[in-house]
């Protein structure tokens, strides 16, 4: 019961690693709220649906959240969306999605939840990157990686400017993950999922694809108190397999 008596807020609750962070915070004691487009169906102690482009819903997270569970100690940037391709293949659509999603959204959350967690003596934020920008980039997902270099960035910045308020901001870089996100992907370039998630899963030193579980585990780690003196570190995960 690492988090009993914790009181989180998780975006991206209904998708792939989301999900399973909703479930393993509360069976460790924690109070959660859930934000994500549709949250209905998730067992939460509070749901705050909304859309992450609309800067009103994502300046008022924090609070929302606050005033729902009676505090703030834990916050998880997840939610996330990839567009893939070159910068030449990617539109001003592309880009008001993936910066609005992976970047603003976090940067307005933070910005709302720091002086809340602040007033309370401290909390932990867990921003979700990638080992694709957060560590180095990979081939024709040039947005995607640059989103994610922003948000690690970001992440090292209010790790060092913050922790004098008792708050400790991290990230994690996941490499590939079966969940949703990675499996449409495939659909959509016509592959079989299963077959295409086996195939990446054999170019892994481990010999598999991270499961969203893999990623959960450190994402709970880092706002534990086992992490008490890690501020603004970017963490790898990724079953040997690294970028650069
Ligand atoms: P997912 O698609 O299963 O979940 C992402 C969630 O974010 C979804 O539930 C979606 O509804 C939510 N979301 C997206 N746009 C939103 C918006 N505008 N408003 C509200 N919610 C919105 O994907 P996942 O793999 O679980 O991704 C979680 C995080 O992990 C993301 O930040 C992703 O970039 C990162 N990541 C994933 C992989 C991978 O291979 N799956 C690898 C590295 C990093």
């Amino acid at each position: 019961m690492r988090f009993s008596e914790k009181n989180v807020l998780i975006t991206g609750a209904a998708g792939g690693i989301g999900s399973t962070l909703v479930e393993r915070f509360r069976a460790e004691g924690a109070r959660v709220a859930v934000a994500d487009r549709d949250v209905s169906g998730i067992d939460a102690e509070a749901h705050l649906p909304g859309d992450l482009l609309d800067p009103g819903y994502a300046d008022g997270l924090a609070p929302a959240a606050r005033e729902a569970l009676g505090g703030l100690d834990i916050l998880v940037n997840n939610a996330g969306v990839i567009t893939r391709g070159p910068v030449t293949e990617t539109s001003d659509a592309d880009w008001s999605l993936s910066f609005g999603v992976n970047v603003e959204a976090p940067f307005r959350i933070c910005r709302a939840a720091i002086p809340l967690m602040a007033e309370a003596g401290g909390g932990a934020i867990v921003n979700v990157s990638s080992c694709w920008g957060g560590k180095a980039p990979g081939p024709n997902h040039a947005l995607y990686c640059t989103t994610k270099a922003a948000i690690a960035s970001m992440t090292q910045c209010m790790g060092t400017d913050h922790a004098h308020q008792g708050i400790r901001v991290n990230a994690v870089c996941p490499n590939e993950v079966n969940t949703p996100m990675l499996r449409s992907g495939f659909a959509k370039r016509g592959f079989d999922p299963d077959t295409a998630v086996a195939a990446l899963g054999s170019t892994v030193p481990l010999g598999r694809l991270a499961e969203p579980e893999d990623i959960r585990d450190v994402i709970m780690f880092l706002a534990s108190e086992d992490a008490r003196y890690m501020c603004g570190a970017l963490v790898e995960v990724n079953g040997g397999k690294a970028v650069a």
